[in-house]
């Protein structure tokens, strides 16, 4: 008879560990979630700035899944996701044609996408401004500790005993930490062979004096340097204003990674300019900013997430299931059933 599940830590309170640590609670397990970060979400998230704010993370989510779409529900009644309608268009090579998957549904949070991490991270404990540089298995039963600091401070914490760890970070991150810890198992061997899975990408963050013309919604841009360009504060729940986030395309945003973000946000710009095949009007505010681990390429999946039953010890999150919020989502719950199925 396996002992009880009655506690368990999450790494990570981006989409995929707020999944998991929401089915568990809900199962009536205790769960503790740690994020370094200021604010639960990881890459789901808004910047603000005085009267301006930049979703400069995940743009939009689909929902295909009923698990999610049923998550959803009550967010959907109260407006905190409502649904984007661009319009969508692709722009290759200066030429602009319609969205590349017509009739698809794309969602926001509103008033800016963090409301949606903020939504399922309510009631839920998540201690933030920690980061877990270490997990130990003790030898007492639901013997896991988790060693850490305070970001803020930079003084050591000690977290634990719990029963299991669900680890809910980008997969070569997990691939660092459990090497770290000295681990070893399928958990260990799914975070490294997925380690790479994550290409980082540049965004600009850029509010104009004025309206553009036909600047509404977003563009899915071919190009060498830019990838993709949204009308931020035209989603649904924002001001209106001309303000835009900026991506660059994968092997750029790889290649200038080191280089000044600064340098990088304007050449982002540029790019938008040159691919509208027009001026664009004066910046008023400009920013970059650099997402080490952003996307995987899509349909490269693998498994929803690694489940070690011996050990007490589940790995989720993007970097195994292809790079959506969807699928971070959808992979933090298979890590919650996957553990609750031990009990
Ligand atoms: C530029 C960009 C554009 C995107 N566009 C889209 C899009 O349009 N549509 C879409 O569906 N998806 C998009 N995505 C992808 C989407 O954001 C991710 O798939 C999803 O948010 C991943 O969730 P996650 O929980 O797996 O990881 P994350 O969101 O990365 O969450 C991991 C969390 O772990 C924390 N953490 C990391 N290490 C530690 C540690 N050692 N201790 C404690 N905490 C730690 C981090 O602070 C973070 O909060 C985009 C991503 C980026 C960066």
């Amino acid at each position: 008879m396996p002992a009880p599940l009655r506690s368990v830590a999450v790494v990570g309170g981006g989409l995929a560990g707020l999944a998991a640590a929401g089915a568990l609670q809900q199962a009536g397990v205790g769960v503790t979630v740690f994020d370094k970060g200021r604010s639960a979400g990881g890459r789901v998230t808004t910047r603000r700035r005085e009267a301006l704010q930049f979703d400069h993370g995940a743009q939009f989510f689909t929902v295909r899944t009923p698990a999610f779409a049923a998550a959803l529900r009550p967010l959907q009644d109260q407006g905190v996701v409502q649904r984007w309608h661009g319009p969508f268009r692709t722009l290759e090579r200066g030429v602009v044609s319609g969205d590349p998957r017509p009739g698809a549904e794309r969602w926001v949070g509103a008033p800016g996408m963090s409301a949606l991490p903020r939504a399922f991270a309510a009631g839920l404990t998540v201690v933030v401004g920690s980061r877990i540089d270490g997990l130990r298995r003790a030898a007492a039963p639901g013997g896991w500790l988790l060693a850490g600091i305070d970001v803020a401070t930079g003084a050591a914490l000690a977290h634990g005993p719990f029963d299991a760890v669900v680890v809910a970070i980008p997969t070569a991150q997990a691939h660092a930490l459990l090497r770290t810890s000295g681990l070893a198992g399928p958990v260990a061997d799914a975070a490294a062979a997925r380690a790479d899975a994550l290409q980082p990408c540049l965004a600009a963050l850029v509010a104009f004096a004025a309206p553009l013309a036909d600047g509404d919604g977003a563009w899915f841009v071919t190009d060498d340097e830019l990838a993709w360009a949204a009308h931020d504060g035209g989603k649904p729940g924002r001001s209106g204003g001309p303000v835009y986030v900026l991506h660059g395309a994968g092997a750029w945003s790889a290649q200038q990674f080191a280089q000044d973000l600064d340098g990088n946000a304007q050449a982002l710009v540029a790019a938008f300019a040159r691919c509208l095949g027009r001026s664009l009007p004066q910046v008023a505010h400009l920013e970059g900013h650099r997402w080490r681990y952003a996307l995987a390429a899509e349909g490269e999946l693998a498994r929803a997430c690694v489940v070690d039953a011996d050990q007490r010890l589940a790995l989720c999150g993007d970097g195994l299931v292809g790079g959506r919020v969807e699928g971070a989502w959808g992979s933090g719950l298979a890590a919650a059933e996957g553990l609750l199925a031990m009990r």
